[in-house]
């Protein structure tokens, strides 16, 4: 057998891949991120509203001030204009800390670089091409520069975290379950001279929203059924504007007024998870488990599983538990942790028209501050599901209607 040049490899560099890292260099573990992107760069695909539990993750993993010093605005309210009257919330937080909404730019750079810092490496243009296989486990992986001198990288364990299309998870057969087909899709761009706090306006199976970014631009969007955001490709602009100028008039007067400052970006993915671990591999993030866009949760479960996994494999490693049965928990930690989230959104997306339940649900919430806080805590991950939406709770809520 030839000698592992690593203890741990990470494909994939950007929010799971290198919190992942960074978490595992901090440990003492050789660890090398290899990604097929050249750094900076962005992630345009994704808009990137990271709620009060992810950035708890940011507080504890001592990065939050980098994210600050970047300019990027906290949020510490946010908004639901319902027509007939707004709910203004304050998510609870244990940690005190408020939603932001970086440029991926910006925050994949700053894990990026306290992975680095923390003595990992990172292989820039580097194309995973396959796993290595050694007995029935995964011993490393193949790959370099697209089109260039391929070559062999050695770690007892390879870590996917390139995505929701994993080449990992491909070459080690990960299994897909309780998949959903892409349900939702946002379109959204940044504007200048557009001042928003974190905004939800709702529409007619339409979920429109702006929060502040940094480069004091603001990122304005609309989440639609998939039919219809593929119904608007041919004419980006104007299917964005008619839509805000439906659903949110006011918010399109400002949009309006401001200027655009970037590409017309957004797109619609499938949700599902995948087997998070096996011999000598894991997953963490969208490789291993991708959730509709609506509820903004894929960059918070990033954070979670990437201290999930790594507390996982230093368990293994270090020789306290045997890896394969660490990683099995890691998954089943995973999936417990994700399937509340997983099925509201499932909910959210389908973008219901409203029922009087729902009207009476909200007209409760509005007479009660603290439950409409504890409602904007359900989105960021800071009361659980079962909790708010048990029906004791919900009966308790509509009966203040
Ligand atoms: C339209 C849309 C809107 C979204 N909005 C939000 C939001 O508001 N808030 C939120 O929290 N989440 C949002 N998400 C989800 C969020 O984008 C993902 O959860 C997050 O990007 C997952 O991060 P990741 O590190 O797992 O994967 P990625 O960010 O996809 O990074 C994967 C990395 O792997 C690299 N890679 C891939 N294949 C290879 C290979 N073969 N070899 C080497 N490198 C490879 C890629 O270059 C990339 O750098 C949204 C997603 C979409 C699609």
């Amino acid at each position: 057998m030839s000698e592992m040049t690593h203890d741990v490899i990470v494909v994939g560099a950007r929010c799971a891949g290198a919190a992942t890292a960074r978490l595992l260099a901090r440990k003492g573990y050789r660890t090398v991120m290899v990604d097929r992107a050249s750094f900076p760069s962005d992630m345009p695909m994704s808009s990137h509203l990271l709620w009060q539990s992810g950035a708890a993750h940011l507080k504890r993993w001592g990065l939050l001030e980098r994210l600050q010093a970047s300019g990027c605005p906290p949020m510490f309210e946010g908004s639901l204009n319902l027509g007939a009257f707004t709910l203004v919330g304050c998510a609870p937080s244990p940690d005190r800390v408020a939603a932001y909404a970086p440029r991926r730019l910006v925050l994949d750079s700053i894990l990026r670089e306290a992975a680095l810092e923390a003595g990992a490496e990172l292989r820039q243009h580097f194309l995973m091409d396959d796993v290595v296989w050694e007995n029935g486990r995964v011993v490393g992986l193949r790959g370099g520069p697209h089109g260039g001198a391929q070559e062999t990288l050695r770690a007892p364990l390879v870590i996917g975290a390139d995505g929701r299309t994993s080449k990992v998870a491909k070459a080690v057969g990960a299994k897909a379950y309780n998949e959903i087909p892409a349900a939702t899709g946002i379109r959204f761009s940044y504007f200048s001279g557009v001042p928003a706090q974190m905004e939800f306006i709702p529409g007619l199976r339409r979920m429109l929203l702006a929060v502040p970014t940094n480069d004091a631009l603001t990122l304005v969007g609309v989440t639609m059924p998939v039919e219809d955001f593929l119904a608007g490709r041919d004419n980006v602009e104007q299917h964005f504007f008619s839509e805000l100028e439906q659903w949110a008039p006011s918010l399109a007067a400002r949009v309006r007024a401001g200027k655009r400052e970037d590409a017309w970006l957004g797109g619609a993915v499938e949700s599902f998870f995948r087997t998070a671990a096996g011999p000598g591999w894991a997953l963490v993030g969208d490789a291993g488990l991708t959730v509709d866009p609506i509820s903004a949760a894929g960059m918070t479960n990033a954070f979670r599983d990437a201290e999930l996994l790594a507390n996982a494999v230093d368990d293994g490693l270090s020789g306290r538990r045997p890896l394969d049965e660490a990683l099995r928990d890691y998954g089943v930690q995973r999936d417990a942790g994700t399937m509340p989230i997983y099925q509201f959104t499932a909910e959210m997306a389908q973008l219901l028209p409203p029922t009087p339940e729902i009207g009476q649900f909200f007209g409760g919430l509005k007479n009660n501050q603290a439950d409409v806080d504890k409602y904007f805590g359900v989105f960021a991950q800071t009361v659980p599901v079962a909790e708010f939406f048990s029906p004791d709770n919900m009966a308790r809520i509509m009966a203040a209607a």
